[in-house]
């Protein structure tokens, strides 16, 4: 057995029963061929993609942890919230149920903005594009606009059109961060605030208020290095966590072949000295 702070982790990553682009299994084997000894699933809002993944991991020997990424409306944003280890499946599988129709309903809504613009069948294709019908995400507008080259790459999809306040973004009101956390520690898991450093409030509110909430409803980890942050964003919250007494986690928050981000398991590890959201997890 390796020491912990050897081992290479990877508690934050997506397939197609998200918005990732392969597969559970194929998701699992990328992580393991880059060296992950411990992974997570962590698909929005679904665990449609567990059973694939555990089977697939426990083949190829890494340790898997039961992951999910919930979306949380706070201070008028949304934030994402991931739930590492939990042990019911139930209550997530009613969950979906209601997300799926907001999804939906956002979907469509969206479409009938591209409509306006002279865009068509922005839906039908968003869908056909995805994994799962059941969970459709703005990025399957995004790689719809891609396909038909009305922009030229993802990010452009994002900056034009489908940013918070862009031209065809839809307001959605996501659960409340009591709710997703107390939704996690009655399954028997761990909330984790994913990718802290991507969040912009502003003033009065920041992101340190938003961590202070979930601390006192009684949050104990946060990700502190992940594909989804800049190296200066890693460094920043390694110092939050340890000055808020947060255990950490990690991800490379993989999705696809997005150029520059990492590939499962090839984001920075944590630095040695803080303690990790393992300490929280049955092994
Ligand atoms: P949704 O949960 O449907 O609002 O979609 C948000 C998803 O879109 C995120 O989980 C990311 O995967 C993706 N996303 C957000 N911003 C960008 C961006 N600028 N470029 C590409 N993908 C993005
Ligand atoms: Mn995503
Ligand atoms: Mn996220
Ligand atoms: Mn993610």
């Amino acid at each position: 057995m390796q020491d912990k702070e050897n081992m290479r982790m990877d508690l934050h990553m997506h397939s197609s029963a998200s918005d990732g682009v392969y597969s559970p299994a194929q998701v699992m084997q990328k992580a393991h061929d880059n060296g992950a000894e411990v992974v997570a699933l962590t698909d929005h809002d679904t665990v449609a993609g567990l059973d694939e993944a555990r089977e697939a991991a426990a083949r190829l020997g890494m340790r898997f942890i039961n992951g999910v990424e919930l979306s949380v409306t706070w201070g008028g944003k949304t934030v994402h919230i991931v739930g590492l280890g939990f042990k019911r499946m139930d209550l997530y599988r009613e969950l979906t149920k209601t997300l799926s129709d907001m999804r939906d309903r956002r979907a469509r809504a969206m479409a009938a903005k591209f409509d306006a613009m002279g865009i068509y069948n922005t839906y039908e294709q968003a869908a056909e594009l995805s994994g799962n019908k059941l969970n459709l995400s703005r990025r399957h507008f995004a790689m719809a606009l891609v396909e038909r080259g009305t922009v030229a790459s993802e990010d452009e999809a994002f900056e034009r059109y489908l940013k918070d306040d862009g031209p065809a973004y839809v307001k959605t009101s996501w659960q409340s961060l009591a709710q997703a956390v107390s939704l996690i520690r009655e399954t028997g898991g761990v909330p984790v605030v994913a990718h802290p450093g991507r969040y912009t409030y502003k003033p009065p509110l920041s992101t340190i208020d938003m961590l202070e909430e979930f601390k006192a409803l009684g949050g104990e980890a946060i990700e502190v290095t992940t594909g989804s942050h800049t190296p200066g964003e890693n460094e920043r919250y390694a110092r939050v966590a340890a000055n808020m007494g947060f255990l950490a986690s990690t991800g490379s928050d993989f999705h696809g072949l997005k150029p520059g981000r990492p590939e499962p398991a090839l984001q920075e590890q944590l630095p040695a000295d803080l303690p990790t959201v393992l300490e929280l997890l049955d092994s």
